[in-house]
């Protein structure tokens, strides 16, 4: 018996181990900490929920139910591997552990109502929402285990979405601001719009609305039983006023795209997808995304449907099912003074993609294409994770986080960052048949639950939203925008596209020297980088196809077998059938026989009498011609009765001979017919083993092209980064015999401007091509 511990906190209150018989355990835990900070910021692990959904009536009848999932209390869940599953038959080898416990934050039953989740999960991130902080939730799983459940629920089981909504209504009451006017910007800035721009976003909401069918509103209050009060509601006398905007998108295959684009309905069009883009202080946002200013909650979940109807006819057009890409519905609170913006908070809820790790119905192609990027998102979600953690653990720290790695992770970098609050929610199914992916998220789980964030306690000053340029200068000022500063505060990323017109001669040999050097190990660490990651997915994808080619071997072994045997089971049948025709033949002509030769008892009895009486007849006859003496021999009756029937007999039995022998004969033509189907099939069956054993061939020759060409790309890059170093030697040196006359390249030439940090003028010559506003 080993048991593992994977509880890396000093504080074991919650550890415990089980043994059961001799079943090897795991115990993967983490106890919720929470620190005190100078300043006031506060500490704490990463609130991880997991809920459980009930059995449907399907899996119930499907024997899903093998007690798989034990909740032993509100915090700890035992997994019992059930018999055929991949852990099971490992932990059978002795490889890894057949019984696991985890621990979580909080986790819920499958009789827990959606309303008792939102009070202990995100309740109090509400409320912090409200306060003006950020909040994010993920609902993580796989597919079918309930995450669309847990963040949207049904009209009458409201999920958290809508209750974070009406939560929000009724804070703001009768504060609510619906100028309009006031919009998010970039990702914690606010714009201010003009009566045309007011009348483009009352025209959207309009086009949104309409397409809405009215009848099927899914989240009329009526679901909602009124949420207790969250954060005490802003007092008469505050002049203070709310403007609520919501946006929802989704990222599908590392691509952003708008949910609540009216064009996205219609069918001829090609939906694009959206820029993530960096506002300069670090944050992404979601270029040119699409907010809608929502005034009540039945607002709110019209643009929910009109988002959910967007998605899944998406899903439809593309035939791929939308559990594949991630969802993001995110809800922003504009706090308004005197027609100022002076604090914005939001708080968006995740619903992501199923965390399956290969869904195995899906041909070897589709799954090759997916697998690069489909799950990019959530591997490298994964991987900041593990880092966060790590970088918390001593020996560890400052291991490099790779959040610019995908598109959810970089929206999202800040929570992680101390600007806002993240939890997530885990649900799960008890299906025996998918207990291995189960465990793979409680595993993913476990590790989220041990990331510490740093979470401030006061809205600080800086957060405030105010649109700043690189000078300083802020954009807005009493509602109206400075599009000179704005200018100047278009982020290194869109300038890049930009015609360079940038005097380098500026900077002296040393400075340049200086940056090419610092521009060099920038480009090998990146080079380096993406080569490992290269290698990594590559590794991955050769592993993927081994499998599946292995896999397709094995399957088609299996089937070469299976057509053997039930052939020569057919074989076998029709022997049994010619045995039982030969011995049913056999025993008609037995009987043939016997009723030819058969001769009732009495008949018989009376004819011996006749033979006796004849007998005795020739014998007084005999007696009466010796004593007359007369020898003329009269041939007796006796006589001509016994040839007669002697000769019809013999006639009789010809006949029946030859009567079987025709049967015989016949039975033996159908036989050889048959013979020969039987040879003619099995001649086909060998014909399609040979052509099935000769495509094998030609599989496993593919394979080995495709490994072949892989280590030649690899041998390539290797090249190309020679070439790269030797190009740069020799750019080095021709800069150092004179950089007046160097006019590089404008991709170069944007990377060190990216490089260099130090503020810059507006150039008058730079063209205007962009402009901020929408
Ligand atoms: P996912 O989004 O993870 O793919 P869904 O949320 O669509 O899964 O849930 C799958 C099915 O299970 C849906 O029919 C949903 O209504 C049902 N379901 C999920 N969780 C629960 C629950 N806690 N109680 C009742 N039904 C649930
Ligand atoms: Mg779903």
């Amino acid at each position: 018996m080993s048991t593992v511990n994977l509880t890396n906190e000093d504080n074991d209150n919650d550890s415990e181990y089980m043994q059961t018989g001799d079943m090897d355990m795991m115990y993967i835990s983490t106890s919720s900490q929470q620190t005190e900070l100078p300043g006031g910021a506060e500490q704490q692990t990463m609130r991880v929920y997991l809920r459980v959904r009930p059995f449907s009536k399907e899996e119930l009848s499907d024997k899903e139910d093998q007690d798989c999932v034990g909740i032993e209390n509100s915090q700890t869940v035992t997994l019992n591997a059930p018999k055929g599953s991949a852990n099971m038959k490992s932990s059978e080898k002795g490889i890894g552990m057949s019984l696991h416990k985890f621990s979580f934050s909080q986790i819920f039953g499958p009789e827990m109502m959606q309303s008792e989740i939102f009070e202990a999960t995100v309740k109090s991130q509400t409320s912090d929402f409200l306060d003006g902080k950020n909040a994010l939730l993920f609902s993580y799983g796989v597919t079918n285990a309930g995450k669309t459940y847990t963040i949207q629920g049904t009209p009458k089981q409201p999920g958290i979405l809508p209750r974070v909504l009406d939560a929000t209504f009724q804070y703001i009451g009768g504060h609510l601001y619906d100028g309009m006017d006031l919009k998010p910007y970039l990702r914690n800035d606010a714009q201010y719009l003009d009566p045309d721009q007011v009348k483009q976003e009352k025209s959207a909401k309009a086009a949104i609305f309409a397409s809405v069918k009215e009848e099927c509103e899914p989240l009329r209050s009526s679901g909602l039983e009124s949420c207790s009060a969250l954060t005490s509601n802003p007092t008469e006398a505050d002049s203070s006023q709310f403007a609520l905007w919501v946006a929802f998108f989704e990222i599908y295959n590392e691509c952003v795209y708008d949910l609540l684009q009216v064009s996205l309905c219609s069918k001829s069009k090609k939906r694009s997808s959206l820029r993530v883009c960096d506002d300069g202080a670090g944050n992404c946002y979601v270029k040119d995304l699409r907010w809608i200013n929502v005034l009540t909650l039945a607002e709110a979940s019209k643009v929910l449907q009109f988002g959910n109807k967007n998605r899944s006819a998406a899903a439809t057009k593309l035939n791929h099912s939308s559990s594949r890409s991630h969802s993001i519905f995110t809800i922003k609170l504009l706090k308004i003074d005197d027609s100022t913006v002076t604090r914005i908070s939001e708080f968006s809820l995740c619903d992501l993609a199923g965390s399956e790790r290969c869904n195995k119905t899906k041909t070897f192609g589709e799954r090759l294409k997916e697998a690069g990027n489909i799950n990019n998102s959530l591997l490298i979600l994964g991987k900041c994770l593990t880092a966060l953690r790590n970088n918390q653990t001593e020996g560890m720290k400052n291991s490099y986080i790779p959040f610019r790695e995908s598109k959810l992770t970089k929206l999202f970098q800040a929570v992680f960052c101390g600007k806002g609050r993240a939890s997530m929610i885990v649900n799960i199914n008890q299906c025996a048949s998918t207990y291995d992916e189960t465990l793979h998220v409680m595993k993913f789980s476990a590790v989220a639950k041990q990331v510490v964030q740093v979470i401030p306690d006061k809205t600080l000053k800086s957060l405030a939203p105010c649109l700043v340029g690189r000078d300083g200068k802020p954009l807005v000022k009493n509602g109206v925008m400075d599009t000179q500063a704005l200018e100047s505060f278009l982020s290194e990323e869109e300038l890049l596209d930009e015609e360079d017109e940038a005097n380098m001669s500026l900077a002296t040999e040393n400075e340049l020297a200086n940056m090419i050097e610092s521009l060099r190990t920038k480009l090998l660490a990146e080079r380096k980088r993406n080569l490992v990651q290269e290698m990594e997915i590559r590794n991955e994808m050769g592993d993927a196809m081994l499998q599946q080619l292995m896999e397709s071997e094995e399957l088609r072994s299996r089937q070469i077998e299976e057509l053997k045997e039930s052939f020569e089971e057919k074989l076998e049948n029709t022997f049994e059938i010619y045995k039982d025709a030969i011995r049913e033949h056999a025993y008609q002509s037995a009987r043939n026989n016997l009723e030819d030769d058969y001769v009732p008892f009495d008949e018989f009895i009376a004819e011996q009498d006749k033979v006796e009486t004849l007998k005795r007849k020739v014998s007084e006859l005999e007696g009466l011609t010796s004593s007359i003496g007369g020898l003329c021999a009269v041939p007796t009756v006796d006589q001509s009765c016994q040839t007669h029937p002697y000769k019809s007999t013999e006639a009789a039995e010809k006949c029946a001979i030859d009567s079987i022998c025709e049967d015989k004969q016949q039975l033996i033509i159908c036989l050889e017919k048959r013979l020969k189907d039987i040879n003619v099939r099995l001649q086909n069956t060998t014909d399609g083993y040979l052509e099935k054993s000769s495509e094998l061939d030609d599989l496993q020759r593919k394979s080995k092209d495709q490994t072949e060409s892989m280590e030649e790309i690899l041998w390539q890059n290797v090249q190309n980064d020679r070439e790269i170093a030797s190009l740069k030697s020799e750019l080095a040196k021709l800069s150092q015999n004179s950089p007046m006359l160097l006019r590089p390249k404008r991709g170069l030439l944007a990377n060190i401007r990216d490089a260099v940090t130090s503020p810059r003028k507006t150039s008058t010559t730079r063209t205007k091509r962009k402009t901020a506003h929408p």
